[in-house]
């Protein structure tokens, strides 16, 4: 009897988990059957285990020694815990302009694929496809949460998500790999993941669940302050070319989505506005951006050559873009330094589609169509907006702010004198602090009114100008109801009634 209730309750809540796998051997070899392909990374090349720290040193110096010329890496700061984190730069060293790639992977400790098809790329690129860097200049990290990826955990040391806190910058290691990326300013940029292909919400579908057949899923950003441009070369050009050559390989891909339980009822959503992380961040500042989720987490080592063969095959599929489209690639960039529109979006929000998506029943193994109702922020619509300013100005106490705006690669100047200004400062007139904490941040919510006022102004203030390449970045943090800004993260702190200070300049002389 007691056998039977214990029994039952773990038939109802466990066993779904773990006898059913989400990827059974007999799941395996119907829809992921490894590649017939001759790999030697170091994680590939180890029976047991993904590729450590040594093997990762061993795996640079190899390629150092080979090629001095073209590749080199150095050490851009330590983690938590001390290990010094590489970044390779991969060049011909011409006086020719190139289209800049910047490649990560590794940045979610418990994802190896990530970081090993990063490696299978570099081993290909230098033995096979050198000619590649006659237009293009690679930037790669191949492991960037060094800490979580030795401890296989998908958090750095203290706990936190690298992948949360591309605005707020609250992480030691969130601050060397940020100003890295601003310092090379990459054209083109990948960030590499794997996601849980069987989550919780899924055993609502079909018999026992359903598992995501997708090998690949591609984020990339619906936040409306990226430049139209910019969102449609990269969804009309680079996610449709890979998606392409996904396929032709059959592998199956998705625009990415997940979900999320809301008061009990599944939400599924789709695409990103967010800039606390990698994609939306790296589109704001003006760049072609992708963040591509290999199938993959908590299967082990299972399907791993397929794994990396499928983030590898993206990473390939936006290079030879890159290649390809060399002329197109600079001369728009070579226009879009004044990207900021008469209007920016503080707050949006994504549209509600139906759409049926296919999902492996776990039982049966059968593809099967499920229905889902979703809410795509590839389809955003504008709830707040306001006038672009000519100028924000921000008082030199606010140092923090300053540094952070820094790292995020703006370009500060700052008042010759001292001296009165006309501007509009925000004003809190809703105030909320919610009682849970984010990621280790205190979360304020606000509605702003915009108050004019003529305001002292003293020598060494700072001005950030809006006609500069990453300004979109700075209105999604600067701008107080924006959902990623440094007023919700409480970086500022503020209070009803209170002036938020940061203040904006809408005349057309610039300031001395
Ligand atoms: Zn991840």
């Amino acid at each position: 009897m007691i056998r039977n209730i214990i029994g039952i309750f773990f038939f109802n809540s466990i066993v779904v988990f773990s006898q059913i796998s989400p990827q059974s051997k007999k799941i395996t070899q119907k829809y992921f059957q490894d590649p017939d392909i001759v790999m030697k990374t170091p994680g590939i090349l180890k029976k047991r285990g993904y590729t450590n720290y040594e093997d990762l040193i061993n795996f640079l110096d190899k390629h150092k020694k080979s090629n001095p010329s073209f590749f080199k890496y150095n050490f851009i700061g330590e983690s938590q815990k001390g290990k010094k984190v590489p970044l390779i730069d991969i060049s011909n060293n011409s006086k020719k302009r190139k289209i800049k790639v910047w490649i990560q992977g590794g940045l979610h400790g418990d994802e190896p694929a990530s970081t090993e098809c990063v490696l299978y790329f570099i081993d290909q690129l230098m033995t096979n496809n050198l000619f590649l860097l006659e237009n293009i200049h690679f930037q790669i990290i191949p492991m960037a949460n060094i800490d979580g990826y030795l401890k296989f955990d998908r958090y750095a040391a203290n706990g936190l998500d690298l992948n949360r806190d591309q605005t707020k910058l609250e992480i030691k290691e969130s601050l060397f790999l940020k100003a890295s990326f601003s310092k090379f300013s990459p054209h083109v940029a990948l960030d590499m993941h794997e996601y849980t292909s069987y989550r919780r919400d899924f055993v609502n579908f079909g018999s026992f669940g359903v598992t995501n057949p997708n090998d690949v899923m591609f984020l990339y950003s619906g936040n409306l302050n990226v430049p139209k441009e910019i969102r449609n070369m990269t969804e009309n050009i680079f996610v449709k070319n890979a998606k392409k050559k996904l396929e032709e390989l059959n592998y199956r891909s998705h625009d990415y989505f997940s979900s999320t339980k809301v008061k009990n009822e599944i939400q599924f959503k789709q695409g990103s506005i967010h800039s606390r992380s990698s994609a939306t961040s790296y589109a704001l500042s003006n760049c072609i951006a992708s963040l591509i989720e290999i199938r993959g987490k908590q299967i082990g080592k299972t399907s791993f050559k397929r794994r990396i063969n499928s983030g590898y095959t993206v990473i390939m599929s936006y290079v030879n873009d890159s290649y390809d489209n060399y002329y197109k690639l600079l001369e728009f960039f070579d226009v879009q330094n004044n990207v900021i529109g008469d209007s920016v979006v503080v707050v949006s929000s994504p549209k509600n589609i139906v759409q049926d998506i296919d999902m492996i029943d776990v039982a049966s193994t059968d593809m099967i169509k499920i229905n889902l109702k979703t809410m795509n922020a590839l389809e955003s619509s504008p709830k707040l907006s306001r006038k672009s300013p000519t100028a924000y100005l921000i008082k030199k106490t606010n140092f923090k702010i300053i540094q952070k705006l820094k790292i995020l690669g703006l370009k500060i100047d700052s008042l010759s004198k001292s001296q009165e200004l006309n501007v509009e400062s925000f004003k809190v007139i809703k105030y909320d602090k919610k009682d849970f904490k984010y990621e280790g941040a205190d979360i304020q919510t606000v509605n702003t009114i915009l108050n004019p006022e003529i305001k002292q102004f003293n020598k060494g203030d700072y001005i950030i100008y809006t006609d500069q390449k990453k300004i979109n970045l700075a209105v999604e943090v600067l701008e107080p109801e924006a959902l990623n800004s440094f007023v919700y993260f409480s970086i500022i702190k503020t209070n009803p009634n209170q002036i938020i200070p940061i203040y904006r300049y809408y005349e057309k002389n610039k300031l001395f």
